[in-house]
């Protein structure tokens, strides 16, 4: 088996690793197309603290089945095409141990705390598996974890037909959770620093976008919402804004989700005067394990449309370009997906 290896900051190598014996309960995949990701860039930069070098870049990947016990009780047989969740629960936790594996206190993320998926084959766990209908690509599949997050977003926020969402941070999450909020019939208003990302959105058919350094999204909201300020508040953890503002902008008695792996959260601190003095909810999610096969029916039914987000595709052998190229300009990609 061959992988790409960040053994320190700005450096990467093709290692042959050796073939552990397989545990009872996974399978061999052969990886197909994989994709680095922002993450991947700023790690291989030597931007994130507490990385934990070498390891194996790369959190998203479909591929084929090449070797699976067939009497499995998931219906996987050998030649399926599958999707990879990069979330490992430990299953000895008492979430786990109470079927609650998406709050697992030893979740390890693959390609974060994890080996990743930038290789050839990879095994794992039968259990983070699942099926991808044909009416979506290999590419459009590179996308099922974000959407897995936005969906849980959906539903801990318990939005309504009608109400207002503001999304801070116009990242490939934040668009997606858009996205949703348009199929849900909500109205979602998008706030970022960046004008290419929100006119991604708007060409999405998010018809609220709020440039954040020309206007005063304060301001806008309260025109657009009639006074009342958003329902249900979403603040991208590495939105590069204030997470007072999730709250400036949350109605009396609103809701407001903190969205993002624990490792792209910046220092959060703020005025947290306004979760008392407006009674809000305030939710953190990190996951969608739990989401992923309604996730897979999202882009199958194209509720979420990926399309924006697809650029650069390169082979294999030029995995270290790639990642180069990224940590270099990385406003210039969503990811690089990577042809194995
Ligand atoms: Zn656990």
């Amino acid at each position: 088996m061959k992988a790409w290896t960040i053994d320190k900051p700005n450096s990467i190598m093709l290692q042959e690793i050796k073939e552990n014996e397989k545990p009872i309960n996974n399978a061999k995949i052969k990886i197909t197309l994989a994709s680095l990701t922002t993450f991947d860039a700023k790690a291989f930069k030597g931007d994130l603290a507490g990385i934990q070098y070498p390891f194996i870049p790369g959190r998203h990947a479909v591929g084929i089945i090449s070797e699976i016990d067939e009497n499995n009780s998931y219906g996987l047989l050998r030649g399926q095409r599958v999707i990879i969740d990069p979330n490992i629960s430990c299953n000895n936790c008492y979430a786990c141990k109470t079927h609650r594996q998406w709050e697992c206190e030893k979740m390890k993320i693959m390609g974060v705390s994890s080996e990743g998926l930038i290789r050839d084959f990879a095994s794992v766990p039968i259990t983070n598996l699942y099926q991808i209908p044909q009416q979506i690509s290999d590419i459009e599949a590179q996308f099922i974890e974000h959407t897995s997050i936005a969906v849980k977003t959906f539903n801990e926020l318990k939005v309504n037909e009608g109400e207002h969402i503001v999304i801070i941070g116009a990242s490939v999450l934040g668009i997606i959770i858009a996205q949703l909020a348009l199929y849900y019939q909500a109205v979602p208003i998008i706030i970022d620093l960046h004008q290419d990302k929100l006119d991604i959105a708007s060409n999405l058919g998010i018809y609220y976008t709020i440039n954040s350094s020309v206007n005063d999204p304060y301001e806008r909201i309260k025109q657009i919402t009639g006074g009342r300020n958003c329902e249900c508040s979403v603040f991208l953890a590495n939105s590069n804004e204030k997470i007072q503002k999730a709250f400036d902008y949350a109605s009396v008695g609103g809701k407001v989700a903190i969205v993002g792996w624990d490792y792209t959260a910046e220092i959060m601190n703020g005025n947290m005067s306004g979760i008392l003095s407006k009674q809000l909810t305030v939710i953190g999610i990190n996951n969608g394990q739990k989401q992923i096969p309604a996730a897979i029916n999202m882009l199958a039914k194209k509720a979420v449309d990926v399309t924006p987000f697809i650029s650069k595709e390169i082979k294999f052998e030029e995995a270290d370009k790639g990642i180069k190229d990224f940590s270099q300009n990385p406003l210039m990609y969503h990811k690089i997906f990577i042809k194995i």
